[in-house]
């Protein structure tokens, strides 16, 4: 049995050595299993690299995954899975803030039969407003949505078994999220609460740009309630406008206006042209929905995932996984 530990690294050329040595590395050594320690150096343009190419040349244990750029934290978590070959992958933060001592109880919960175990941030933890603020949207807005699954406050501290892993790999798509993603894969979660710590030193790289933009693409890959919601509009607009169109025709040229409300020519023309706003709108929609197909089409995902431990006698012969 071997475990294996994924953690990203942009830029933490100030904590990362004091975290392996101080926190991560006591921990890994009660670990019972074999491990591996995958850092996955994002591009980093600091020092990052020389360090943990340092910490691998003395520990075998250890591998170095460098990108050519700087790609993301959720492309840097994937290709980390992809090169694991544990049983089960813990992928955690590098500053810190996801204390090293729960990989314990992650581990248990693993053993226990939690297919995906997930860290969730606690509720009161004192963290800026405006991020407290951005995150509640952020869930408000994705349960608006539709997409009822997302447990709000989980993070990337994370451990995942081989089977989840394996088809984790098959997906494809290139805007991804990985907590979106898993959501989405279906088996049995499990959480566990902690407390988000500071940072061990340096500043978080993600700024509100890149959130806006990890926001900005879990809705689009989660959601196609936006497409719908202007042809609603559009529906709402055209039936309004034509109501009230047959009630001025009426009104005004077959009963020669016995309510005096003296119509104008300007109004009419108005009351038409919001008619064809609203039949624009619908349309619009309608062509969105074509579009959100080839989306989902051009995102490849497997159209159904097989829980390998719980189905029996497939012809596949993969039944066996553990
Ligand atoms: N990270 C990364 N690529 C990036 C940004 C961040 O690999 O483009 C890593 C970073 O080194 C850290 C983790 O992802 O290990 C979380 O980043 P950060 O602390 O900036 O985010 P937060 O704690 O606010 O979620
Ligand atoms: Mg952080």
């Amino acid at each position: 049995m071997k475990i294996s530990f994924v953690v990203p690294i942009y830029n933490e050329e100030k904590g990362f050595r004091d975290f392996y040595t101080k926190m991560l590395l006591p921990e890994l050594e009660k670990v019972k299993y074999d491990y591996e320690l995958i850092l996955v150096d994002d591009g980093s343009s600091d020092g990052s690299l020389k360090i943990i190419q340092d910490l691998a040349e003395k520990d075998k244990r250890i591998k170095v995954l460098r990108f050519s750029r700087n790609f993301g934290k959720e492309i840097a978590l994937t290709a980390g899975i992809r090169e694991a070959i544990g049983n089960a992958v813990l992928t955690m933060d590098a500053d810190g803030q996801q204390p090293p001592k729960l990989i314990h109880e992650f581990i248990q919960k693993w053993e226990e039969g939690g297919e995906i175990v997930i860290g969730r941030r606690g509720k009161f933890e004192k963290h800026g407003f405006i991020a407290k603020l951005g995150s509640k949207c952020f869930y408000k807005i994705l349960r608006m949505m539709g997409v009822k699954d997302t447990v709000p406050g989980s993070t990337d501290f994370r451990i995942i078994d081989r089977c989840v892993v394996d088809e984790y790999n098959k997906l494809t798509e290139h805007g991804r999220i990985t907590r979106g993603l898993m959501d989405w894969m279906g088996f049995k979660k499990v959480y566990i609460d902690y407390t988000y710590g500071n940072r061990l030193a340096g500043r978080p790289s993600y700024n509100f740009r890149k959130l806006f933009q990890l926001a900005i693409n879990s809705f689009v890959s989660l959601s196609s309630t936006p497409l719908v919601l202007f042809g609603w509009i559009g529906a709402f607009i055209t039936v309004a406008s034509l109501i009230l169109g047959i009630f001025v025709i009426i009104e005004e040229f077959i009963m020669a206006d016995p309510l005096q409300l003296r119509w104008t020519g300007t109004t009419c023309l108005s009351i038409f042209i919001t008619f064809l706003i609203g039949l624009v709108l619908i349309s619009q929609s309608i062509t969105a929905l074509y579009i959100s197909h080839i989306h989902a089409e051009a995102q490849g995902r497997p159209l159904y995932i097989v829980d390998h431990k719980n189905s029996r006698n497939l012809n596949e012969g993969k039944t066996k996984k553990s």
